[in-house]
C-alpha cells in the first residue's frame, strides 16, 4: 500500500496567511495526528541548524509550530543538532526564545555521548550514533532541502544520516567513497603526467595525494564525473566509477537504519520544507541563490516515501539557471535538476532505494495536497489597514 505523503504547496490562490506554508504545516502536523502521539514523550526535533552566515534553514517560525504542536499534546520538545552547528545558531536565529524549548547538541558540546552500532561497511566497522537522539522517545526529523555535493542533494535521509552521528562517523561515511580502488599508480609512473591529470579538472577535484607520492587523490565533492581527467590518464590508471560516489548513499541509508531502529514502531515522523533551495548543504555556512522555485512542505511518517515525494515535485521544476555560481557546470540534462549540477553518479534517488532494500520505507507514495489551490475561490487581494 502507498505511504501517505501530506503536501503543502508553495503557490496560494489568495493572498491570505492561512494559505502560507506555515498554515501549512499546521494542517500536516493535524493530518500526522502528531499532537496524539507525543503525550509524555520525549521529543528530539532534529534540524539542521545551518552554519555560520546560512540564511535559508527552516525558518523558526517554522519550528515554533512543530514545538508548540508538541507542547499541546503533552510532550516535551527540545530542537537539536550536531554541536559544530548548535554552537552559535542563536546568530542565525535559533534560539530558547525563538523555538520555545530548549536547543541542545545532539551527542552533547564535544560530541563524547554516544552509542556504538556494530555494523560493518567497507570502512565502517560501528556506527557511533547520538546519546541524545538514541535517549528520546520520540522523534521529528525536520529538514531542509537542498543540494548536496556528496550526493545529489539532502533532506529526510540526510538529516538524520550524518546529523544523528558523531564527527568520527560522519568522517567516515565521506571516507566510504574512497574505500574502493579508483588510482591505479602503477600505469601511471610518470610525475608530470600526473599532473597533467590534475590540470586537466576544471573543477581541482583531482590532486596529487599530498602524504603519498605516486598517488593521485579524488574529492568526490567537487567531481561531477565530466570525464576529462579520464582523456589524459593513461589506461588502467583511473576509475571514475559508480562504485565510489553510491557508497555515500549506501552510507546513508544504513546510518538512518541505525537511527530508526532505536525507536518503537510510530514514534518517529518526517517534516520537509522545499523553500530557497541551494545547490550545496547548509553546512557551508553561507547562503547562495536558489537553484529551484519553492516547492513547498511535506510531512510523512514514512522516510522513503517523503525523500521520493520531494524529489519527484522538485524533479519537474525548472532549474533556475543564471542563479546557478559560475564554477557549477551542467554537463547533463538527464534526470532530476541536482543531478545536473552534480553529475549522474550523484543521482539523488538513490539514497531512497537503498532505504527502501533495508526496509526502511517504501517507494510507493500517495501525494495528499492538504490544501490544492485550484479548490479555493480566488479573492481580490485583502487590505491591512494602517493603525
Ligand atoms: S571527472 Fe571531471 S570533475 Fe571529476 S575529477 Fe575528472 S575532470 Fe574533474
Amino acid at each position: 500500500m502507498p505511504s501517505p505523503v501530506y503536501f503543502g504547496s508553495a503557490r496560494q490562490a489568495r493572498l491570505e496567511a492561512n494559505e502560507s506554508l506555515p498554515a501549512k504545516l499546521d494542517l500536516i502536523i493535524d493530518r500526522l495526528n502528531l499532537r496524539d502521539r507525543v503525550k509524555n514523550e520525549t521529543v528530539a526535533i532534529k534540524m539542521h541548524t545551518g552554519n555560520n552566515l546560512g540564511y535559508s534553514t527552516v525558518h523558526p517560525v517554522f519550528a515554533r509550530k512543530v514545538v508548540q504542536a508538541v507542547k499541546d499534546g503533552g510532550g516535551k520538545p527540545f530542537v537539536t543538532d550536531i554541536s559544530w552547528d548548535v554552537r552559535g545558531a542563536e546568530a542565525r536565529g535559533y534560539s530558547t526564545e525563538t523555538f520555545g524549548c530548549p536547543v541542545f547538541p545532539t551527542a552533547g558540546p564535544d560530541e563524547k555521548y554516544f552509542y556504538a552500532h556494530p555494523r560493518p561497511f567497507k570502512n565502517i566497522r560501528e556506527w557511533k550514533m547520538a546519546g541524545l537522539i538514541q535517549d528520546t522517545t520520540f522523534m521529528i526529523n525536520f529538514a531542509h532541502v537542498k543540494g548536496h555535493p556528496s550526493c545529489g542533494f539532502g533532506a529526510a535521509f540526510k538529516n538524520l544520516a550524518l546529523g544523528c552521528m558523531i564527527g568520527e562517523t560522519r568522517g567516515a561515511m565521506h571516507d566510504a567513497m574512497h574505500f574502493d580502488r579508483y588510482w591505479f599508480a602503477e600505469h601511471c609512473p610518470d610525475a608530470a603526467t600526473r599532473q597533467r591529470i590534475a590540470a586537466s579538472c576544471p573543477h581541482a577535484a583531482i590532486v596529487e595525494d599530498r602524504d603519498q607520492p605516486g598517488e593521485m587523490h579524488l574529492h568526490f565533492e567537487q567531481c561531477n564525473q565530466c570525464g576529462r581527467c579520464l582523456q589524459v590518464a593513461p589506461p588502467g590508471s583511473l576509475k571514475i566509477d559508480p562504485v565510489n560516489f553510491h557508497s555515500f548513499q549506501e552510507a546513508c541509508a544504513i546510518s538512518v537504519e541505525q537511527v530508526l531502529s532505536t525507536f518503537a514502531p510510530g514514534k518517529t515522523t518526517h517534516l520537509s520544507l522545499a523553500t530557497h533551495m541551494t545547490p550545496v548543504c547548509d553546512c557551508f555556512g553561507f547562503t547562495s541563490m536558489p537553484i529551484l522555485p519553492d516547492a513547498g512542505v511535506f510531512g510523512s511518517d514514512d522516510i522513503v516515501a517523503i525523500d521520493r515525494a520531494v524529489l519527484d515535485v522538485t524533479g519537474r521544476m525548472q532549474l533556475i539557471e543564471e542563479n546557478l555560481p559560475t564554477s557549477l557546470e551542467v554537463h547533463t540534462r538527464q534526470g532530476h535538476p541536482f543531478r545536473w549540477l552534480h553529475g549522474p553518479y550523484k543521482d539523488p534517488y538513490l539514497v531512497t532505494e537503498y532505504g527502501a532494500q533495508l526496509g526502511l520505507g517504501s517507494c510507493e507514495y500517495e501525494l495528499i495536497d492538504v490544501l490544492p489551490v485550484e479548490q479555493i475561490e480566488r479573492a481580490p487581494i485583502g487590505y491591512i489597514p494602517a493603525r
